[in-house]
This record gives C-alpha cells, structure tokens and sequence, in this order.
C-alpha cells in the first residue's frame, strides 16, 4: 500500500468521525448512547464506532419524512429545483470520489478498482434520475362522453429504504437518487456491517441544501429498525435489497398497510456456455461472473453450464486461471479479489463447501480460507469451483454468496434451458455460443430479469435491474425503477359544465 493511499485511507475514516444518524436535518447519536464497532475484513480491525440506533429513533425518522412530505412541501417543489439539487449532490460524490472509493473497500473488502467504478456509478445515477425528474410523465385520452380524462404521475410519499452490505454506496444511491427525483421523502438503513460510506453520503446531501426530514438515515439491526420501517403505518412503500428470506418477512410486515413493496433479492444465476462459443472470452466472464466482489454478488454467474464436449478443455484452463487470481487486501492496487465482508460470512461459505464435498461433489481448486501472506487476520477464501454436481445438490439450488463456482453439464440446448431454470431464483443469466439465432432462442427461454449474451455483469443505470421468480418484485433504475416511487392518478374533466 502506497503511503499516498494509506493518508487517504485514513483521512476517509476520519471524516466518519460523526459516525452519526441523520434525522429530520440534524447529526444524533442513539438515544440509548449504544454504538456498534465497524471492522475492515481484510485485517479484522476496527476502524470506526458509529451510533446503533433502535426503534424509537427509526419513529422518529418516519414522523420526520413525514412531515416533510405533508407539510413542507417536497412534493410540491418544481421539478427542476429537485433536479438542481441531485446534480449538486453528484457533483459533490464526483469530487469527493477517490474518498468514497476508499471507504466502501476499507470496509466491505472489494478491490478499490471496484470500489473506483461504484463511487463513478453513484455519482451518475444522481445525475440520471435528476434528468428524468423534468421529462414529461402522464397521458390523455380520448373517452366517450364530453370529458377529458387524464393522468398524472405523483410521488409515492414516504420510503423506507433497507440495504445490504455488497455495494454500500450504490445500493443506497440506486434508492435515494429516484425517491428524491420524484417527490418522495425516505428513511434509509444500511446493512450493520458497512454504514461508513453512506453516513459520509448524507453528509453531502447535507451540504447539498436538502431540506430537514426529507432523507433520514437510520442506523441499527434490521430486526429492530428494519422491521419498523417496514411495518410502519405512515410509510407507503418499501424499497428492499437483500436475501430472500428477510424479503419474504418484510412483505409480511408491510402487508397490515398495503404498503407498496419493491423487493431486490438473491440468485443462482446460469452462465450457459455452448461448444461453438469463443473459447477464451467464455473463460474470462466465466471467472468475472463468479468472483468479482468475492462472488458477493446478487447477480453473480454462480453456475456455469458447460456443453459436455468442452467440458475437459474448459474446467482445466478455468483451474488454472482461477488459482492466478491475486486474492489480497482491497487497499492494494494489485488485487484482484478481497476477503468477505465478515467472519460470519466466510464461516457461512465454508460451510457451504463442507456440505458441497459430503454431497458428493468434487473440488477443482480452492475450499479453504487463506492465512498466509498476511492475510491470517482478514476473511480471506481462495477461489473456489465444484465439478460432479448433481441438480438437486444444496450447492446448485442455495445462494452461497461467496467465491465458489459451481459446474454442471448439458448435452443439449433444451437441456441447457432446463437446467438454467431449475432454481427458486430468477435474477440473471447469460449464454456464450456464435449461434445468433440460438443465443436469442436461449436467452428468450432464460426465466430471468437480467441477462446478457457473450459477456457477464455489465448493466448501466439506464436499463431495469429486477428478478423473476423469488428473485424479487419490482424493478430499479432506469425509466422502470422511477416508475416504482410514482403513483397514477386519473383526472376526468367535465368538458360542457352547464351554468345553473
Ligand atoms: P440481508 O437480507 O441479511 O440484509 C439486508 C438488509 O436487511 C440489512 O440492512 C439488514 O439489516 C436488513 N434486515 C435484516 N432482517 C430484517 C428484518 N427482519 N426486517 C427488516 N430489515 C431486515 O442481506 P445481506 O446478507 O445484507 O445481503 C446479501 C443478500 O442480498 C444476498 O441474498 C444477495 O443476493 C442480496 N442482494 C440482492 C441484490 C439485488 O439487486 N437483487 C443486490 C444486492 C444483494
């Protein structure tokens, strides 16, 4: 680590001195004064302590959004002035970027190139739901009577906003930057492990001028503040990201109120690789599908289906290639993979391939946690990938959210498709061949919200981000996931009004 990086490192800490909510425009420690120690995953130090709050304070938070939203007239701002705002606040992310870049990889892990492309992203997603904040919305129609019938989209109201740990800033900026685009006030949480960057965010949206009550963050365990904030009466959607199961309780929760609900949660996803594909390219994205943010990616190619006559060639240049990968701290310029976000996490993985060997499945490479190197304090796991699966094997239908790849075989493009399908989930998927027709055909049949042809995770905030299946409800980003903080109303103007 150059000295450069290590004055930034600590420089970005220090500015998350406050360590603080952020509740209707004023900085608050909990009202219980409890806090909770912030860890760096790759040495499993403490670099930060910040207020744990509780249920009382997400109450306050929600009476604060609120209010903002009946009484202070945040809908009712011009959609420019919004829109003026959002820019300020992505021109501020812009110059504060290499910060941002280093907090989200001291505390999750992820390599700062990684951490480099979130904080660019967050920044443009500002500047993307500020443009679509002034472009026209609603319709009119032609009815058969003497009356213009209309409609108008308006602001939801309040949202709650609840975060996983796997990209801190974006999955936080992803929900903020379209609330506030279109009227609506929130309450946000991120997840316990990696509050840093997003109280670092708020302190630019204070700076921005947005007005007090209109975005609230809220720190603390989401079965205390999580589970207000998304039964809360005075809150009229929830916007979720996470795992499956806590997506299901939190529909439970919201369903007394008939809250709108917006679910982002987990995958298995297929990456379908036929014999006629470019060989080194499906290898590449095979290897990025998987282990990219240490494989802690909703997204993530986790299973690779291979076509059987490729099957030797390919899983012996994917060993190879995947024991090159330079797993370290995200700190390093040279890493290419980090550790995971937790002790906890890493135990969960490596239970996962516990489970993975007793159910018969192979080891091609990795299984283990790394401690060498200097690595012995950090949540290190080498990458990992499983050949002799069988369908219905844990490792093939469970989310394991960790570097571990797991192979299964096809022999025909039917077969493939059943395969791909054959989980809970629907988030993703991809196909390599140079067959144009069978890649449409493939991914046409692919029961997913995500997908790509001949390359794996490039998505851009101008498209819709959601799943089939029990991968979520809803969609984000894009002209899709504005839609989802809109509500429509329907005006019927009566045209031929007779003076008494
Ligand atoms: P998680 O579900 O454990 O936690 C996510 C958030 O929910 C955290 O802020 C947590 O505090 C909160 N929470 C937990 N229990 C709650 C409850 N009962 N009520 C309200 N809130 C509660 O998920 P995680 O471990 O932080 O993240 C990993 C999961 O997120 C994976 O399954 C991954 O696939 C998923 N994910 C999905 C997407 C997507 O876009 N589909 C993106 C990123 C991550």
């Amino acid at each position: 680590m150059g000295t450069k990086r290590v004055t930034e490192a600590s420089e970005a800490v220090q500015t998350t001195r406050l360590s603080r909510m952020y509740i209707d425009g004023k900085w608050m420690d909990s009202l219980s004064k409890k806090t909770r120690d912030v860890l760096n995953p790759a040495t499993g130090e403490c670099i930060g302590t910040v207020a744990e709050g509780g249920a009382e304070e997400a109450e306050m938070a929600i009476r604060a959004a609120r209010r903002a939203f009946d009484e202070d007239g945040w809908p009712e701002r011009h959609a420019r002035e919004r829109a003026e705002l959002l820019h300020r606040v992505a021109d501020l992310l812009e110059e504060n970027a290499e910060q941002f870049a280093v907090l989200d990889t001291l505390n999750n892990g992820k390599p700062l190139r990684e951490s480099r492309y979130d904080a660019e992203d967050a920044a443009n997603q500002f500047r993307y739901f500020a443009g679509l904040a002034t472009k026209p919305k609603g319709q009119t129609y032609d009815v058969p009577d003497d009356m213009q019938a209309m409609v108008v989209r308006e602001p939801i109201g309040v949202v709650s906003q609840i975060i996983p740990w796997n990209y801190p800033l974006v999955m936080a900026t992803q929900k903020i930057a379209p609330a506030l685009a279109a009227g609506c006030t929130l309450v946000i949480k991120p997840a316990e492990q990696t509050p840093l960057s997003l109280i670092r965010l708020f302190e630019l949206l204070d700076e921005a001028g947005l007005p007090a009550g209109v975005a609230n963050l809220v720190l603390g365990a989401g079965e205390t503040v999580g589970a207000v904030m998304s039964r809360h009466p005075l809150v009229d959607k929830v916007a979720f990201t996470g795992g499956t199961d806590t997506g299901i309780a939190i529909m439970k929760a919201a369903a007394d109120t008939v809250k709108k609900v917006g679910l982002e949660l987990g995958g298995k996803s297929p990456n379908i690789v036929f014999a006629d594909a470019d060989f080194e390219t499906a290898v590449d994205y095979a290897l990025f599908g998987i282990f990219s943010n240490q494989g802690q990616v909703c997204s993530a190619g986790s299973r690779l289906l291979l076509e059987k006559t490729i099957y030797d060639r390919f899983i012996a240049e994917l060993a190879e290639r995947a024991q090159q990968i330079t797993v370290g701290p995200g700190m390093d310029e040279s890493t290419e993979m980090g550790p995971l976000i937790s002790e906890e996490q890493m135990n969960r993985v490596l239970s996962y391939i516990e489970i993975g060997k007793k159910e018969g499945a192979s080891l091609l490479c990795g299984g283990y946690r790394l401690t060498e190197n200097g690595l012995e304090h950090g949540f290190f796991i080498a990458p990992t990938i499983f050949t002799d699966t069988k369908p219905d094997m844990r490792i093939v239908q469970e989310e394991i959210f960790g570097p571990v790849l797991v192979i299964q075989t096809f022999e025909t493009e039917e077969e493939a498709i059943r395969l791909a399908n054959g989980t809970r989930y629907g988030l993703a998927g991809a196909v390599f061949t140079s067959d144009g027709a069978k890649a449409q055909r493939v991914i046409r049949k692919l029961r997913a919200g995500i997908t790509w042809i001949n390359t794996y995770h490039p998505t851009f905030n101008e498209a819709p981000w959601g799943g089939y299946k029990q991968s979520g409800i809803g969609r984000e980003l894009g002209t899709y996931g504005f839609e989802e903080y809109l509500e429509t109303k329907q005006i019927n103007v009566n045209l031929n009004v007779q003076p008494s």
